[in-house]
């Protein structure tokens, strides 16, 4: 069964942003940390939260934690696990859990294309039969799943916020692939909605450092943010 690429908030530090204000204010305290964070107004720590992400002292971002439950295509889910740094992982078992009903993701250039959706979903199912009558041959799942394609797959992620902040970066860029900037994208706005002050300016090179790295590959939006910027 065809399924869209989705991204879940499943848990998140309490007072995020509260938590990296204290993490700041400690450095150049002599009280401890709970006490900080109980103490500080709420504009201190929007303040302050601005302040380090400016000075570039990211380190106190590394405190807080966002959990996501990421529903995406085994291509997706590849690219996803190459960040290594402030990440952490747990995916679906492709030997534990069979494959036997197994769902995927249509990209958008197929699924818009009658006659190329129909090639797809008749491989996918011919595919589906013959992991089927693979294990109905007692072959274990770990070794029927190497005729899958890129199958849906369930992840569980967590990212401190410096590291989802370095995801953005790199995926919610026009020139990354379409379905992890799908996601990328979700999961920025479902921050933004938890934690408005250390997301404000989270994105896309062009939008978190005001300049793009893409050079001749750049899509251009850099130089619309800039003359709006000139607009104002
Ligand atoms: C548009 C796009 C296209 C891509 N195309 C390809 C491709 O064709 N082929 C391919 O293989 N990958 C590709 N990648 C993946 C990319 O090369 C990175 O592996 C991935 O984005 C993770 O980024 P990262 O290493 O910065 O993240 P993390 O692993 O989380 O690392 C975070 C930061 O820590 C530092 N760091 C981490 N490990 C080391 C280390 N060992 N030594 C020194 N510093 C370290 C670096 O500053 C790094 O930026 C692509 C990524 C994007 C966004």
């Amino acid at each position: 069964m065809e399924v869209k690429p989705r991204a879940e908030l499943v848990n998140y530090t309490d007072e995020p942003e509260r938590n990296v204000a204290a993490a700041a204010r400690l450095c150049h305290s002599p009280k401890g940390g709970s006490q900080l964070r109980e103490e500080m107004s709420s504009r201190e720590v929007e303040r302050l939260v601005r302040k380090v992400i400016e000075m570039g002292h990211t380190s106190t971002l590394e405190h807080t934690y966002f959990y996501f439950h990421i529903i995406c295509s085994r291509v997706t889910s590849h690219q996803l696990v190459r960040q290594r740094i402030g990440v952490s992982y747990s995916q679906r078992s492709q030997r534990y859990v069979s494959e036997d009903d197994f769902d995927y993701i249509i990209p958008p250039t197929i699924a818009r294309n009658e006659q190329a959706k129909k090639l797809y979903k008749e491989k996918m199912d011919s595919l589906q039969e013959t992991y089927r009558n693979l294990l109905k041959e007692e072959i274990p799942p770990e070794d029927a799943r190497f005729i899958l394609p890129a199958v849906k797959t369930n992840l569980m992620v967590s990212y401190n916020a410096r590291s989802l902040r370095h995801f953005f970066e790199l995926r919610c860029c026009n020139r990354s692939q379409w379905e992890i900037r799908t996601i990328a994208r979700q999961m920025l706005s479902l921050v933004q909605k938890k934690a408005p002050v250390l997301f404000e300016n989270a994105g896309a090179p062009c939008v978190s450092r005001g300049y793009c790295p893409e050079d001749d590959f750049s899509c251009g939006r850099i130089d619309e943010l800039n003359s709006r910027e000139g607009d104002n």
